[in-house]
């Protein structure tokens, strides 16, 4: 029953295998290094080695049972047992040649990470012996106990059973000895409690409905529609003795206190420089890992803070990505802590600095690889690609909020509207090229460039439409770049799945209302035409070009109804407003149920982390800012009274020590007002991510500023931990 449910879910072949071709990977990143001949690496043949991917079954398994199981994946049907059991005794033989002792269902509960339970492959042979066993039913199906993960009120707490169900179309594979099966997390009552349940309802969403577009174009050969996604990661190294000293950093993964370093990033010196040793270590080491687990690791570089990087795969189909995504961070922490660093994913670890994003990289492509936003040789490709581009930037506009509601998250507070990433408020970036043809369209004026000649949309008439053409716009939430859309709110420490279930979705649903009007036009040019013509007219404002960061478009925005929803209290709230439930219902997504959990998991998440905060705050600052303060006063009082007792000028003393006293005053009250203030906290939620936004934070500001000027006021040998200097060019 369960695994017939959860290959419901989704009918695909594994597409990681066939979407990819594999590429030679560069050496020249090592190029500064040598290394001797036993540590070169040979990447193809070392790549995939940890996953028991398509090859690896075709080869390991009988010949009826791969077939079978290919036609279960291709068909949606439930696996008979006895091919569930042959599978995992293929799986089990091949772990265990790996140095698996141990499987593990391992799913993504809406923590935004992965979770993981090991239990070893012993069964006791009844003579004081055990063998390996590895049955079809453990491998299709878990039961770990769900009490200790969100469930946003689904599940209560006297039904504590939570299941877990392999998902036949990512990859099984072996890590830190144990073979991890990717499955999906619900509910006794059948409610999702994870993650990549709703993926993969959305991949399958958006896969029906472009399917009709293309079925109306003419092509009758595709079957499914892929959704594929490519996540740039960036992240934060930092020594980990220095990190070990901060409480802030071990509690909450950002510094809470720290005076501005006398350098920053204002000299552009980090982006793309030269890889330190420690690091560039690191990394190839961390390559290695994840290209022995079929990851496709392509790009690495310093980003533009100072010890910040970034990694880039290579696209892949979204639900394997979501599952890369996540193995990408886990391993990244693992490998940096063998590194002595410590890699930190926080959105914003230190103020003043760039923070850390994840650029979500989304296009949707046919079975055969025709990419469906790549503009076309041919006008009936082009009016294809047109009308793709249309289902989206109207997706957009009408559900703006849900969007923004994907990436609502405290640690992204920090980033969004600061400067150095996409400002709250989301528009659609297409550059000047396709702007002009979609102006064109708008006016039914003639297309000047690169023919001359009038643009209607149809199978039959439409000039070449440029490929991109135009400057990359570095400020916009969502930007196309050539035949894929861009999403650069995403926050580094955030699970990918959201944002790209809201974009399945939207385009899921756009698609198919330009579907149920096309399929029944009588002249299909003109129903065309005028589609894409009203949809270009009727969603313009989300359009923009210009830039996202200046206070002008805030203005702009505002005037022309985009939402700014400018922190996560905002946020959230739109969330479950009625046509965005109405929306993921109808579409079979969530439940209404299922989306409501959401709203209260993320609400609440804000709350604890905000809470978190203010009391580490508090912690560090009475019983270490403080102390320091206290004890450097006071060698300045002695200071101040042995020059007095001389009759030497100690005007430099006083004045420091007036300084000092008045900001260790500041720095009392602000830290008695917090504690006083936490103790206010209401119980709603919802009025509680009001309060933390608009008292706790601000009390953590007025905390942070006192101590901040202490920190310069201070000797250094009295500062109780390492300061942005020590941090960041150590
Ligand atoms: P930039 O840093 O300029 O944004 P990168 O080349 O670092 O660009 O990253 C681009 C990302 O987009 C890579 O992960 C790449 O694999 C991915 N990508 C390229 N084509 C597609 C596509 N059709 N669908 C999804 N992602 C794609
Ligand atoms: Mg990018």
């Amino acid at each position: 029953m369960f695994l017939g449910h959860i290959l419901s879910l989704h009918f695909r072949v594994f597409l990681n295998t066939m979407m990819l071709s594999y590429n030679a990977f560069s050496m020249e990143f090592f190029a500064e290094r040598t290394y001797p001949m036993s540590e070169i690496l040979n990447v193809p043949e070392i790549f995939g080695t940890d996953v028991f991917n398509e090859a690896t079954m075709k080869q390991r398994l009988p010949g009826a049972v791969y077939d079978a199981w290919k036609s279960c994946i291709a068909t949606g049907s439930q696996l008979p047992l006895d091919v569930a059991n042959e599978i995992a005794e293929g799986m089990k033989q091949w772990a265990t040649e790996r140095g698996a002792t141990h499987y593990t269902h391992w799913f993504q509960p809406m923590t935004g990470i992965t979770a993981e339970k090991h239990d070893s492959f012993i069964s006791p042979t009844g003579d004081g012996r055990v063998i390996m066993e590895f049955s079809g039913k453990e491998l299709v199906r878990g039961e770990p106990d769900a009490s200790s993960f969100p469930s946003g009120g689904l599940r209560a707490t006297f039904e504590a059973r939570g299941y877990t169900a392999w998902d036949p179309t990512s990859c099984a594979f072996v890590k830190d000895g144990s073979l991890y099966i990717p499955t999906c997390f619900f509910s006794y009552t059948g409610e999702c409690l994870d993650k990549k349940t709703p993926l993969l309802r959305s991949i399958d969403d958006v896969s029906r409905e472009a399917v009709r577009i293309l079925r109306l174009f003419g092509d009758s050969d595709t079957k499914r529609v892929i959704c594929s996604v490519g996540a740039e990661q960036e992240y934060f190294l930092l020594p980990k003795d220095l990190y070990a000293q901060r409480e802030d950093l071990r509690l909450t993964g950002r510094t809470l206190f720290g005076a501005q370093p006398p350098k920053g990033q204002e000299l552009d010196d980090h982006y793309f420089g030269t890889i330190r040793t420690r690091v560039s270590s690191f990394m190839r080491d961390l390559d290695e890992q994840l290209w022995r687990l079929g990851i496709l690791s392509k790009t690495k570089h310093n980003e533009g803070a100072p010890c910040q990087h970034e990694l880039a795969p290579i696209y892949t189909d979204a639900n394997t990505a979501c599952d890369d995504n996540q193995l990408i961070m886990a391993i990244m922490k693992k490998c940096a802590a063998k590194h002595n660093l410590v890699c930190l994913l926080h959105e914003k670890p230190f103020a003043g600095i760039s923070g850390s994003g994840k650029h979500n990289n989304w296009s949707l492509s046919t079975d055969s690889g025709k990419n469906l936003f790549s503009p076309g040789k041919t006008p009936s490709q082009n009016a294809r690609f047109l009308v793709f581009l249309a289902a989206f930037i109207a997706g957009v506009d009408d559900y703006q909020d849900f969007l923004r509601c994907t990436v609502a998250y405290a640690g992204n507070d920090h980033r969004l509207g600061a400067n150095e990433a996409p400002p709250a408020i989301i528009s659609v970036f297409l550059g000047d090229e396709l702007n002009a043809i979609i102006r064109s369209i708008i006016d039914g004026t003639n297309y000047q460039e690169p023919e001359k000649s009038m643009l209607r949309i149809g199978v039959d008439v439409l000039p070449a439409i440029p490929k991109d053409t135009t400057d990359r716009n570095r400020t916009s939430p969502l930007a196309f770049t050539g035949n894929k859309f861009e999403f650069r709110m995403l926050g580094s420490s955030q699970s990918i799945a959201e944002p790209n279930i809201a974009l399945n979705t939207i385009m899921a649903e756009e698609l198919s209302r330009f579907a149920d009007v096309l399929e029944k036009a009588e002249d299909f040019d003109k129903a065309l035409h005028d589609l894409v013509c009203e949809t270009f007219t009727n969603h313009q404002r989300i359009l923009f070009d210009g830039n996202g960061y200046s206070e002008e478009w805030k203005q702009e925005a505002a005037r022309r109804g985009l939402s700014n929803l400018s922190s996560t209290a905002e946020a959230i709230p739109a969330y479950i407003q009625p046509k965005n439930i109405d929306l993921v219902v109808r579409h079979g997504i969530f439940t209404e149920a299922e989306f409501r959990a959401r709203y209260a998991i993320q609400l609440e998440a804000y709350n604890k982390i905000v809470n978190i905060e203010a009391r580490t705050m508090v912690d560090m600052a009475i019983h270490q800012i403080l102390p320091a303060a206290v004890h450097y006063t006071r060698s300045l009082c002695d200071s101040v009274a042995a020059k007095k007792s001389l009759g030497a000028p100690c005007r430099a003393e006083s004045r420091l020590l007036q300084e000092l006293s008045e900001h260790t005053d500041g720095l009392y009250d602000a830290v008695e007002t917090m504690k006083e203030e936490l103790g206010k906290v209401p119980r709603d939620a919802k009025a509680a991510a009001w309060y933390y936004h608009d008292v706790i934070v601000r009390g953590m500001n007025d905390i942070r500023r006192e101590a901040d000027r202490l920190e310069e006021l201070t000797d250094k040998s009295f500062w109780p931990y390492p300061t942005y200097s020590d941090l960041l060019f150590y």
